[in-house]
């Protein structure tokens, strides 16, 4: 039942549309009229012209009063509704507020009809005209007035309104219709066709838009109306009241198709609206998510950088007073590694509404993962980082967290978004792991550190191009002879401006900027290369270890570009092994373990670097298979004052044995650490004490020296 009651008022168009419907019919109609008016008022002209003509012509000046009552007013008020919905219609569509004046011709035109039509009810006798011409002299009169106050009405700028453009809308083509009926009642009685009647229907019903219902409901009124007329009159060919049968088939005809028209028609627009409507819908909802955070809901980078472009854009932005802010939440880390993500993310959420709220008014997004930036006036700054501090204090459970916040205050002119909210987060990092410091302006002093960040980012194409990348080897031990058993590759940056840069001014960087497969990459076929070179000229060469990033297995197939360079040079596998730091297997990432294992099984030996720095040691000891363990240095850095460092180290020995790794500790500087390595059974060593990283050629040298030697089973490579 309720299926039937509703493809009913489907059928009959009066189920309930939604606004952006609604919206798109009037729309439809407003433009569909912008045509009815146009046609209409030229026709009308045309008409008041050629009676003027005719009755000059004719000399049938005394007939002209006659000629007012039938034609001329029926003619003005056409002209005066296709001024007046002419001026509605083209005021919406183009939003134009002169066009208005133009309806105040509809006034002008009306106001002698309404006159004339007031004058001819005050004269009206019952029985001496027909019952017909009293109606017609309310309607024009009626449809005068209403479109004087209409034209008054639009005269009001910017104060279009719906109802009143749909009201004028009804009024014209009321008055179409009303004009439709009258010419051609006239015309029947001069044994002419019916044709204006048909014409005005088709107007109205096909170029506007209706419902269903109405529709059916103006064409039937009218047809009974003009048909109920024309009944009786008395036709000019027959002689005789009424119409005849061919007529009333016609009349029928012409009234089911203009129905049906007026249904498809309907139909058609309704279609097209619903389409633009969901196209609108996905729209809106496409460009709400391009500028939204997925997870804390708050604004994205996307919509801070054009936001902040267009505000700086603006000539009345005060620069002097404005700020951008980078906040960090240190050790988040952590907390999202003790809790897990799903109560990291909830923490996260809590801190952008946090800042949300309190930076109201301000431009608030998030930039990566911990990290939000802000762009703020200067007054007030403060306070406010103090509450989002409160706010991030109130969310730690054990692990401790905090705000670092860096700021920096555009220059000048500047202008671009993303250079300043990376100024702000390099002075946000470089209070990280200050415990004493939460907030750092970008000064003079990060200036100069900043362009070396710049310069390195825009550079490492360059840089490994042109050959400035070098691989620097730091000799491996046996503790059992003293001899060099391996060689870790460390790469330095000989730069043309900057002079020689240790791996601490440039790692980071390039892993931060997602660079540092390049890196890596280079530096396999950097060592591939001096051992073709050692082979050739018949020099030793000792297994190689490598650094690779945790990101190198992210971005890249890093494994696949080893196995591929180490082919291409004929590099045994057993010279090649593989460094991989502590702290990047304690992220959570499924790639890693596989890397691994896929490593180990391709035969290259893998090494656990930087053993005992990080949280998690033990863990990733249980859960990964590694080659060789590399003892941290910071174990020996308190050898000859902390005491509890012999019993660490010694324990953490024993259970590279029990696990069947090999054990090696770097940072090796004075004979008494190393005795005491050897002692407690240790397999390798490294540090300044047999070498600090050097070129090749100053290692070669050093052996040649007999400074240092090279364990014999390497000796003819
Ligand atoms: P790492 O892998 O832990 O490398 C050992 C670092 O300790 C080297 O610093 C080395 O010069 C230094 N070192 C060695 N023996 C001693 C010692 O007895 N005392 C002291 N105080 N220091 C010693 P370097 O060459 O500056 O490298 C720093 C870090 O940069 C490396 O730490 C490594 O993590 C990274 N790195 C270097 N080269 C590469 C590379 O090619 N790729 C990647 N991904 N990382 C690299
Ligand atoms: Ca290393
Ligand atoms: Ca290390």
């Amino acid at each position: 039942m309720a299926k039937l009651k509703k493809l009913l008022a489907h059928w009959l168009g009066i189920e309930k549309q939604s606004p952006y419907v609604q919206n798109y019919f009037y729309a439809a109609n407003m433009r569909a009229s912008i045509y009815m008016s146009i046609v209409v008022i030229v026709l009308e002209v045309w008409m008041i012209i050629r009676m003027t003509r005719s009755i000059i012509e004719k000399h049938t000046q005394y007939k002209f009063w006659e000629n007012v009552d039938s034609y001329y007013s029926n003619y003005l008020i056409l002209l005066s509704a296709g001024l007046l919905m002419l001026t509605m219609a083209v005021r919406f569509v183009t939003g134009k507020q002169w066009v208005r004046w133009i309806g105040l011709l509809a006034a002008v035109f009306s106001a002698p009809v309404c006159v004339f039509e007031v004058w001819m009810i005050s004269k009206y006798k019952p029985g001496a005209v027909d019952s017909h011409e009293l109606q017609n002299y309310v309607i024009l009169l009626s449809a005068g007035i209403l479109m004087i106050l209409f034209s008054v009405l639009a005269l009001r700028k910017n104060r279009e309104q719906k109802w009143e453009n749909m009201t004028v809308m009804y009024i014209f083509s009321f008055v179409c219709i009303n004009f439709g009926i009258i010419l051609s009642a006239h015309a029947y009685e001069r044994g002419e066709q019916i044709l204006t009647f048909l014409t005005m229907e088709l107007f109205v019903i096909c170029l506007l838009i209706w419902k269903p219902l109405i529709g059916f409901l103006v064409l039937t009124g009218s047809y009974l109306i003009f048909f109920g007329r024309l009944g009786t009159l008395v036709a000019f060919n027959t002689g005789t009241v009424g119409i005849t049968e061919s007529t009333q088939i016609n009349g029928f005809t012409m009234w089911l198709s203009t129905l049906m028209f007026c249904i498809a028609n309907y139909n058609k627009t309704l279609s097209q609206a619903l389409k633009d409507e969901h196209l609108e819908k996905m729209n809106a909802h496409l460009s709400e998510i391009s500028i939204k955070d997925e997870l804390t809901g708050i604004h994205n980078m996307l919509y801070f950088r054009t936001e902040a472009e267009r505000l700086l854009g603006y000539v009345t932005t005060d620069r002097e007073s404005i700020i951008y802010l980078f906040m960090d939440i240190e050790n988040f880390k952590s907390y999202n590694e003790k809790y897990g993500f799903h109560a990291g993310n909830e923490v996260l959420i809590q801190i952008a509404n946090a800042i949300e709220t309190c930076f109201k008014g301000s431009l608030v997004s998030r930039f990566s993962d911990d990290h939000f930036v802000v762009l703020t006036r200067k007054d007030g700054c403060m306070e406010k980082i103090a509450r989002i501090s409160e706010e991030i204090k109130k969310c730690q459970r054990e692990v401790h967290l905090e705000l670092k916040c860096g700021a920096y205050q555009p220059v000048g002119d500047e202008a671009d978004p993303s250079l300043a909210c990376d100024r702000a987060r390099f002075a946000c990092n470089s209070i990280k792991k200050h415990y004493d410091r939460s907030f750092r302006y970008y000064d003079k002093s990060l200036e100069d550190k900043f362009q070396l960040k710049q310069y390195i980012v825009n550079n490492i194409d360059n840089a490994i191009e042109n050959g400035y990348i070098k691989v620097y080897y730091q000799p491996v031990v046996s503790t059992e002879t003293g001899k060099i058993c391996g060689l870790e590759a460390l790469a330095r940056w000989q730069d043309p401006n900057y002079g020689l840069l240790p791996p601490g001014a440039f790692i980071e960087i390039l892993e931060e900027y997602r660079q540092i497969y390049k890196l890596d990459r280079y530096i396999i076929e950097q060592v591939c290369r001096d051992y073709v070179e050692s082979v050739k000229t018949g020099q030793p060469f000792v297994p190689v270890s490598l650094n690779f990033s945790r990101l190198d297995f992210e971005l890249c197939d890093i494994v696949g570009h080893l196995t591929e360079t180490v082919q291409r040079y004929q590099v045994p596998k057993e010279y090649m092994e593989i460094e991989i730091t502590e702290s990047a297997l304690t992220d959570q990432q499924d790639f890693l373990p596989e890397a691994i294992r896929k490593l180990r099984k391709n035969g290259y030996n893998v090494w656990l670097d930087d053993f005992g720095s990080g949280y998690s040691s033990l863990n990733v000891l249980k859960d990964y298979q590694f080659d060789v363990l590399k003892i941290d240095m910071k174990f020996l850095s308190g050898f000859e004052s902390n005491k509890k460092t012999m019993p660490i180290i010694k324990n953490i020995i024993s259970l590279t044995q029990q696990l069947e790794m090999i054990s090696l500790t770097e940072g090796v500087e004075t004979q008494e650490q190393f005795a005491f390595l050897r002692s407690i059974g240790c397999n390798r060593a490294q540090g300044y004490l047999f070498g600090k990283p050097m070129p090749l050629a100053e290692l070669r040298e050093r052996i040649r020296n007999g400074l240092i030697a090279v364990a014999p089973e390497f000796l003819n490579a």
